[in-house]
């Protein structure tokens, strides 16, 4: 085993997203997963019934007792609920003075439709946390929201990861799967901040099943980067490892069924 991650992300009991979801991939890719909880959803693969929001103080001691023991090589952030837990987030980063790699997912809304981060919370996540993500990894729709752009085409893509750019991530990974649903082929955009850019281009995978996969993808890459790999090796293995994923999905549930991490 290698490779600390600590997953700071929201539970899913339904088992196929957030921290469950985070936890079997690190573990399933060889790293050392770890957690701070968010906020609590109860949710199957049709929707999310309920959510219970962690107390901004307790948010803040388990990244505090993880670091200070055991350690990080990365830390990744899903599902974060309210602006709170956004700030206890940054604050305790910074009492504790570490600079380590972050991969930021920016999660807003679930596939069943249910909100995953206050309205109000935008303005933490863009002045606080996103400044400090070595990779943003936002879905279309995220990417609207964040710069304000109506997203149809890769030059739309383009121009979004430029005005996210000045909110001073390192990376962004633009997924593009719900770009064109007609598609045969998936593309994701990996932008850099140095005006590099790679391009992922993969089968696209008809199912409904695809419960998690934004969350899989960012903790892959958390994990890829925990174990000392470059960003588009981790991005490489979080690609195949998701569509593997993806692929053989047990088709659990009436609605978006989990993904499979132990292929
Ligand atoms: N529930 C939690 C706790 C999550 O963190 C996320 C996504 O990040 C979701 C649900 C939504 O997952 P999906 O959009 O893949 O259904």
């Amino acid at each position: 085993m290698n490779g600390r991650v600590l997953i700071i992300a929201g539970s899913d009991s339904g088992g196929g997203a957030g921290i469950q979801a985070d936890l079997k991939t690190v573990t399933c890719l060889g790293g050392y997963a770890m957690t701070a909880i968010t906020a609590l959803t109860a949710q199957n693969t049709e929707g999310v019934t309920a959510i219970h929001d962690v107390p901004v103080d307790f948010i803040k001691e388990q990244i505090r007792v993880v670091l200070s023991d055991i350690g990080a090589d990365c830390l990744k952030t899903g599902m974060l609920s309210q602006p709170g837990a956004i700030h206890a987030i940054c604050d305790v980063l910074d009492e504790l003075a570490l600079d380590l790699p972050m991969i930021v997912d920016p999660v807003m809304v679930a596939k069943g439709g249910a909100s995953l981060l206050a309205d109000q919370a935008l303005e933490a996540l863009t002045t606080r946390l996103i400044p400090r993500a070595t990779v943003l990894t936002p879905n279309v729709s995220e990417a609207e929201k964040l710069s304000g752009l109506s997203i149809q085409t890769p030059d739309d893509m383009k121009a979004a990861a430029d005005i996210l750019f000045t909110l001073g991530p390192k990376a962004v990974l633009m997924k593009g799967g719900h770009l064109d649903e007609t598609s045969e082929m998936v593309t994701d955009y990996l932008y850099l901040n140095d005006g590099q850019c790679h391009v992922y281009e993969g089968e696209r995978l008809l199912t409904r099943h695809t419960h998690g996969t934004g969350c899989t993808t960012a903790s892959a890459i958390a994990c890829g980067l925990a174990q000392g790999m470059t960003l588009q090796q981790a991005v490489k293995r979080a690609k195949s490892y998701v569509f593997e994923a993806i692929r053989t999905a047990p088709r659990y549930g009436r609605g978006h069924g989990p993904l499979n991490h132990g292929h």
